[in-house]
Order: structure tokens, then C-alpha cells, then sequence
């Protein structure tokens, strides 16, 4: 009988910045680099089967790192996740600390992530690749839903969401970039620009709370002061 494997699953990192930017330097001037968009375009397409397979085992849905059957668990850390065909098996604590803190998340993208995946695979010519990729990293955390809470491509290619942000917003363009392509940087500075006037308005509507809530306190505090010395000036009264 063959020993019990006890394989962590590996899961594949972000696409590297420098691939992208190469990637718009070329478009920019015209050359189509087929290699290139296919390595970054194929990476997002298994970075995103990564980020689907975490969402599944934190709702319930382990699987099998050798074959990919999947494995029902109840959350119990020492849950012992176990595939007989591979004679597998790992405690759910495991599995678990073995995606943590590596960016796998979907929300408020998913359905953009999975419109990603889908037209991506049945895509032919690398100009529609092109404009998969470009469509895709260019989105919002909750954009559907109108909130623009974070660049969604923070989970894809990495960094902080400023250095995402700056990243994106220096992308090489020319006149030669696809028109699908300059519009959708257009969309992108308008949202980034929205979210960023959300952000400003959000701290000048805490600091007129905080405003009224200081008044309201000095208000208070004068009134009592006014009673303080009624109160006085009756008690000196009586004497
Ligand atoms: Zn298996």
C-alpha cells in the first residue's frame, strides 16, 4: 500500500507589473506581441480558477490538490480533508493557511471575472485578448452595484490599491492603442475620479459630524454654566 500523500495546494500568484506594462508599450506602438498576451491573458484566466477554487473551500468546497475531486468539510480546523483515489489527505487548518493572505478574493468582481473567463476562452484573434485583458483589470471592487470601493485588479496584478492605481494610470497609450482600449481608459480616470471625490466627500461628511457633535457639547456645557449661575444667584436670593 502506498503512504498517505499530504500535499498542500499551491496557488498561482499575481500577474507580474512589468509583464502589463510591457504589454501597453507594445499595443501602443502597434506591435502585437501574441506570446505576451497569451501569458498574461492565460495567467488571469488560472489566477481567476485559483481565486474561485479558495471562495469554494471557505463556503464548504475543498478540493483535491492531485486530482481536483471535491471534498465537502464542515470548518472544523481539524477536519481531516481526504480524497481516497489519491489516497490524500489534509487537515482543513492546513488547507486553509496554505491560501491566506494571498489576495484570492472575488468580491464584488465576480461577475466580471467570470464574463472574463468565459469570452476569453472562446477568443481568437489577440486584439480581442487584448481587450478581455485591458476590460478586465480596469475594474472596480463593486462597480456593478455602484460602489467603487477598490481597483479590482489589486487582486490580479498585485500592489496596494494607490500603487494599483498609479500603476494603471501610467500605462502606455499612443495612437495606434486600440479605440476600445482608450475608451476604456477614459472610463477608468472617470472612475477613479468618482471614487476618489466618494472618498473626499465621505471625510467632509465625518468632519461636519464631528462639527456638530463639538457644538453641540460646547451648547450644552454653556447652558449648564447659564443654570449653574441662576441656580446661585437664587440660593445667594434666599439668604
Ligand atoms: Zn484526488
Amino acid at each position: 500500500m502506498t503512504s498517505v500523500r499530504n500535499d498542500r495546494p499551491t496557488w498561482a500568484g499575481r500577474i507580474p507589473r512589468h509583464k502589463i506594462a510591457e504589454l501597453y508599450k507594445k499595443d501602443a506602438l502597434g506591435i502585437c506581441d501574441e506570446e505576451l498576451i497569451d501569458e498574461v491573458g492565460i495567467g488571469l484566466l488560472v489566477r481567476i480558477e485559483h481565486i474561485f477554487r479558495a471562495k469554494d473551500a471557505n463556503s464548504g468546497i475543498a478540493s483535491c490538490p492531485i486530482c481536483r475531486s471535491e471534498i465537502t468539510h464542515d470548518f472544523d480546523p481539524e477536519f481531516l480533508l481526504r480524497c481516497d483515489s489519491c489516497n490524500w489527505e489534509l487537515p482543513w487548518a492546513e488547507y486553509q493557511k496554505s491560501f491566506k493572505g494571498k489576495h484570492l478574493m472575488a468580491s464584488g468582481m465576480t461577475a466580471f471575472l467570470k464574463e472574463y473567463v468565459e469570452k476569453y476562452r472562446v477568443a481568437r484573434s489577440p486584439q480581442e485578448k487584448m481587450i478581455l485583458i485591458d476590460t478586465l483589470i480596469h475594474r472596480y471592487h463593486w462597480e456593478l452595484e455602484g460602489g467603487l470601493t477598490g481597483p479590482g485588479a489589486r487582486d490580479l496584478i498585485g500592489g496596494k490599491p494607490s500603487e494599483v492605481i498609479d500603476f494603471l494610470n501610467h500605462l502606455s497609450y499612443g495612437t495606434r492603442s486600440n479605440p476600445e482600449i482608450l475608451a476604456t481608459r477614459q472610463e477608468w480616470l472617470d472612475k477613479v475620479r468618482a471614487s476618489r471625490q466618494k472618498a473626499a466627500s465621505a471625510v467632509m461628511e465625518r468632519e461636519r459630524k464631528a462639527e456638530e457633535k463639538r457644538q453641540k457639547a460646547a451648547e450644552k456645557a454653556r447652558r449648564n454654566a447659564l443654570k449653574k449661575k441662576a441656580r446661585e444667584a437664587g440660593t445667594a436670593g434666599q439668604c
